[in-house]
């Protein structure tokens, strides 16, 4: 028996799973394949939120601990502090992120088939047929080297960032205010390394632009001077391919349409694709929506007026790829040009207040008071 839906959606995390919520609670019929076995298997990304991200999407605090300012540290280990008033990073529990997202989809309508991997379809005239199921639209939301783009002939993500992390029991020696980063071509090259205090974790990683390759044991002997590296306990080791190309150009057809990592939504700079994959995850699922059952425009050229075009930061990515040697990182890192540069990056637009992180008070004492008790 054929089961029919309005969307199928390939690919169950942070775009497959937005997209499938906001599609249920506008009425559609909605299923989700996934590869992985169950919501939040198999994490392949550290998970840092920006502000906007957890604002605009009321995540749960519970599954999150803000970081509130970033360590950068030259080759040379000199360090430059950058935070910006009200500003902050979230770092997560990502498969529990993921696993609440799945219930929140769920409990929206959406029916969630894990453990089914999208392989090939076929799109007519009214829609998308697969195996065993029919959809009116179906929605690539698989990832950076999505099988829905390539089976479906839609553009496909060229140029990578390679990233590995190990997520280790809570280290000492690192100020849990700060997202520590370090700029080191040697380990890094095109990218950095970091190290992420997180929820009771914490998080060593770093990329490099493909094909060069991060190199782990060379981080870790950086961090030597940190704490004692032989301590470390694994839990988890994750590795994944981060697209740095920008959105692609041919996001669909009339009945098919890519999204998120898919459509390479990614910052080329940051890396950073959380939040666009969240933001228009629930776009697609409007646009899909509005077409389906109100004549709105096609989903497919909205998205794409809509996409981010990441037109500096493709150039200053192409820089980047060339990994600027140390000697030239350690000269520039700390001038102030790069510094409002780095401020920018990590803060967007926001300037730093200038007054040093140690000396802002988070809340405010109340102020004294001298009360008179009248007696009777
Ligand atoms: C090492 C690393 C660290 C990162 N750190 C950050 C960070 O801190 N902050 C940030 O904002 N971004 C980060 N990113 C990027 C971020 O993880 C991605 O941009 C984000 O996960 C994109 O979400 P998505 O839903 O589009 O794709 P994905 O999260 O990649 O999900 C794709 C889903 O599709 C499924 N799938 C794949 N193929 C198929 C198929 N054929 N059929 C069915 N299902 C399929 C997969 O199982 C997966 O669940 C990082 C990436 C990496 C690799």
């Amino acid at each position: 028996m054929i089961r029919k839906f309005d969307l199928v959606i390939a690919g169950g995390s942070f775009a497959g799973l937005a997209c499938a919520r906001t599609a249920a609670l506008r009425g559609l019929k909605v299923a989700v394949l996934d590869a992985k076995k169950e919501p939040g298997a198999r994490i392949r990304t550290t998970g840092i939120v920006v502000k906007e991200a957890s604002d605009d999407f009321d995540l749960p605090a519970r599954l999150m601990r803000k970081v509130r300012g970033v360590r950068l540290y030259a080759p040379d280990d000199r360090a430059l502090d950058l935070h910006a008033p009200g500003y902050f990073f979230q770092a997560t529990d990502t498969a529990g992120v993921l696993r609440w997202m799945a219930e929140e989809a769920e409990r929206a309508g959406a029916e969630l088939m894990y453990g089914m991997r999208f392989e090939n379809a076929l799109e007519y005239d009214g829609g998308v047929s697969l195996p065993g199921l029919h959809a009116r639209f179906l929605i690539g939301a698989d990832g950076a080297r999505s099988r829905v783009a390539e089976h479906f002939g839609l553009s496909r993500n060229r140029r990578f960032l390679t990233g590995l992390e190990i997520e280790c029991e809570e280290l000492g020696g690192f100020d849990q205010r700060f997202l520590h980063c370090f700029a080191d071509s040697a380990i890094a090259p095109g990218y950095i390394a970091w190290v992420v205090p997180g929820l009771g974790v914490t998080q060593i990683g770093l990329a490099a632009s493909k094909p060069r390759k991060p190199d782990l044991s060379g981080l870790l002997r950086r961090l030597k001077a940190f704490c004692d590296v032989r301590r470390i306990k694994v839990i988890e080791r994750r590795s994944g391919l981060i697209p740095s190309g920008g959105t692609l150009g041919n996001l669909g057809t009339r009945r098919v349409m890519l999204v998120g990592d898919a459509a390479g939504m990614v910052s080329p700079m940051t890396g950073g694709g959380i939040h666009t994959a969240l933001h228009f995850g629930r776009r697609a699922a409007q646009l899909a929506s509005d077409w389906l059952d109100d004549r709105g425009p096609h989903p497919v050229a909205a998205l794409k007026r809509e996409a981010p075009r990441y037109g500096a930061k493709l150039a200053m990515r192409r820089m980047l790829d060339m990994a600027p040697s140390n000697l030239l990182i350690n000269t520039l890192l700390m001038t102030a040009p790069m510094r409002t540069l780095a401020q920018r990056l990590y803060f967007h637009t926001r300037a730093s207040d200038g007054i040093p992180f140690e000396d802002r008070a988070v809340e405010q004492e109340p102020p004294k008071q001298t009360v008179t008790l009248h007696l009777i």
